[in-house]
């Protein structure tokens, strides 16, 4: 581990505002805030922009909420604080560094939309002041801005391209360590808290869920492990301990029905719900009363959310990955199935994410294929809510809704049967579908993989097309993961447990669950619309040959 660059820290009174970066380990905005500052007060700024259900969802919420109070915990033992302020950031962090007298302030580079735009505005208002600002690079391994340019600014859209960026940046720089003693920051005590607020925000401090206008979450809901850095750290700790899964990990062999369930310290898995053992821990999962002794994995390490919000640092993932690799003497799986495979895919997705204009869209998007999708609101909705008849990819989407998480190969399934694979509906519906309720919700990984999953970009074998009948089947004959989401099927036969329509009437009615009433009829009929879906696809494709055949043509014209 190193330490932050002396040279480029902060002196004075110095702000870090915290977004991302929920941490105080390798966290380059921080250490830059704070190595020379005289005090320091670390901020984070609620934007009403983002606390609004059909934007963040509850889960989502609920994970940022611990993840403060956890980075709070993390900073007073370091004898400082978080202050939680409510408001727009380019309202209310000029008028904290004015009258607070602020030198600096740091944070950490973002890429996303919303990101760039805010924080443009808070750096003119804030430079128009006289303060100095700077955003350090710290979500990903790599400074993005560096890999653009080392690719001339045009980043690969190829797995294997990106690695040969990879190869020219080198091994990613060494984690920061986080410090041992803070700077103290401008208040510390009750009062004088409110009276530095005073005039700044309306209002202050971490609030709960029902504080921000959220229907509190039902005991079986939620994201089954709580936020923040040192319940990230804890997991990324023990997963990396489970040295032979390490080695052997591949991707396409985890299983997507495989729920979360207990796995103690020792390894052993333990038959227990993930509720069942996160009962210990308040309403508001309370990061100081969690007690859970066991780590809830689903078949893949569930890291994402900690990742996401960057409770956990990639840098530390990588490394401390690289150094289990070592001991396992390169016998290990390689990427791209491998779990440092992974960790390079996120990387991918925000270099191309960086780098592409109108990632977020397919209309003047370069790199995205146009497909005349279907705007259908009614087939949406029964996908949206779980409706469409077929019981895998509702199960799917009510864990999405009501955990915040789906295993990898699920979004696959789920993503495909929206767009390419049957209902042929924008995958610009599901992406924000997707933004809204998963806890791990990340603009360049979300937007990346609904281009890859709709053979927008990335992926281009629209004839390979996942069965929302056939393909769980291969993981969990018995549909216990079906069952488990959508208990109006769980006395049905395993015969007809994915295909529901199939059984005779007196079964239907001995299980208790009658298609049509007690559960839908499927929305289409599976064969017959995927094959629609091919053909449309190929159209586009054909078009998209033509039209790149008459570019080409024209800019031999014009050479
Ligand atoms: C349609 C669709 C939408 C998705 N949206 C998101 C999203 O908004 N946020 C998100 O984090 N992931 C997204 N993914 C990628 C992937 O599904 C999740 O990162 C992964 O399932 C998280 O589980 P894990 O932490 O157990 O992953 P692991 O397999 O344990 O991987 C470790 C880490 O590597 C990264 N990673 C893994 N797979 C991918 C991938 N395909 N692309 C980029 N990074 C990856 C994640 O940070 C993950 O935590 C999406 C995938 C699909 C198909």
């Amino acid at each position: 581990m190193s330490v932050a660059s002396t040279s480029a820290a902060a002196k004075g009174r110095t702000l870090v505002w915290f977004r991302k970066a929920l941490r105080v380990h390798d966290n380059p905005a921080l250490s830059r805030g704070t190595l020379h500052a005289t005090a320091c007060q670390p901020v984070f700024v609620l934007d009403p922009w983002f606390c609004q259900p059909s934007r963040v969802g509850a889960n989502r919420m609920r994970f940022l909420l611990q993840s403060l109070r956890d980075l709070d915990a993390q900073l007073r033992a370091r004898g400082s604080s978080l202050l939680v302020l409510h408001g727009e950031p380019r309202v209310v962090l000029p008028r904290a560094c004015k009258k607070w007298r602020v030198d600096s302030v740091t944070w950490e580079h973002d890429i996303e939309p919303y990101a760039k735009i805010r924080d443009a505005a808070v750096r003119g208002a804030l430079e128009r002041a006289g303060v100095e600002c700077h955003a350090a690079s710290g979500h990903t391994l790599y400074d993005v801005d560096e890999m653009l340019e080392k690719c001339k600014g045009a980043p690969p859209t190829t797995y294997q391209g990106f690695f040969k960026i990879v190869d020219k940046m080198g091994a990613p720089n060494a984690p920061i360590d986080a410090m041992e003693k803070m700077p103290g920051s401008f208040a510390s005590s009750d009062e004088e808290t409110k009276a530095l607020v005073q005039g700044v925000a309306d209002a202050y401090g971490i609030p709960t869920l029902e504080d921000l206008g959220y229907e509190p979450l039902g005991d079986d809901e939620g994201f089954p492990g709580v936020g923040g850095e040192t319940e990230g750290l804890r997991r990324l700790r023990l997963m990396l301990a489970r040295k032979e899964w390490i080695g052997q990990f591949e991707k396409p062999s985890t299983n997507p029905t495989t729920r979360f369930h207990g796995l103690s310290q020792s390894g052993k898995t333990k038959p227990k719900s993930p509720f069942e053992i996160a009962a210990g821990r308040s309403k508001d999962g309370d990061a100081s009363t969690s007690g859970a002794e066991a780590l809830m994995i689903p078949s893949t390490t569930a890291l994402s959310p900690y990742m996401k919000f960057g409770c956990v640092s990639p840098r530390v993932f990588y490394h401390e990955l690289t150094a289990v690799y070592k001991e396992l003497e390169g016998k290990h799986s390689k990427p791209p199935t491998s779990l440092m495979g992974q960790l390079m895919w996120r990387e991918f997705y925000y270099l191309v994410a960086a780098g592409t204009k109108n990632f977020d869209k397919m209309e003047g998007n370069a790199i995205c294929r146009q497909i005349p999708w279907k705007k259908d609101r009614e087939l949406f909705a029964a996908w949206e809510n779980a409706q469409t008849g077929f019981p895998w990819i509702d199960a799917a989407m009510t864990q999405l809704r009501r955990e915040g998480w789906l295993h990898h190969l699920a979004r696959h399934a789920v993503a495909c049967f929206l767009t390419r694979g049957d209902l042929f509906i924008h995958w610009e519906w599901g992406r924000d579908a997707f933004d809204r309720d998963l806890v791990d919700a990340d603009w360049a990984l979300n937007n990346g993989n609904w281009m890859w999953l709709s053979c927008s970009a990335f992926f281009y074998q629209y004839f390979r097309v996942y069965s929302p009948i056939a393909f769980a089947k291969k993981y969990d004959k018995d549909g216990q993961y079906v069952r488990h989401y959508l208990p109006v099927l769980k006395n049905m036969p395993s015969k007809y447990v994915y295909e529901p329509w199939l059984a005779p009437l007196d079964v239907q009615k001995k299980a208790g669950c009658v298609v049509g009433v007690d559960y839908p009829a499927p929305i289409v009929d599976h064969s017959a619309a995927s094959k629609r879906c091919v053909d449309d696809i190929a159209t586009a494709y054909a078009a998209h040959k033509d039209a790149n055949a008459v570019a080409g043509k024209k800019r031999k014209a014009s050479d």
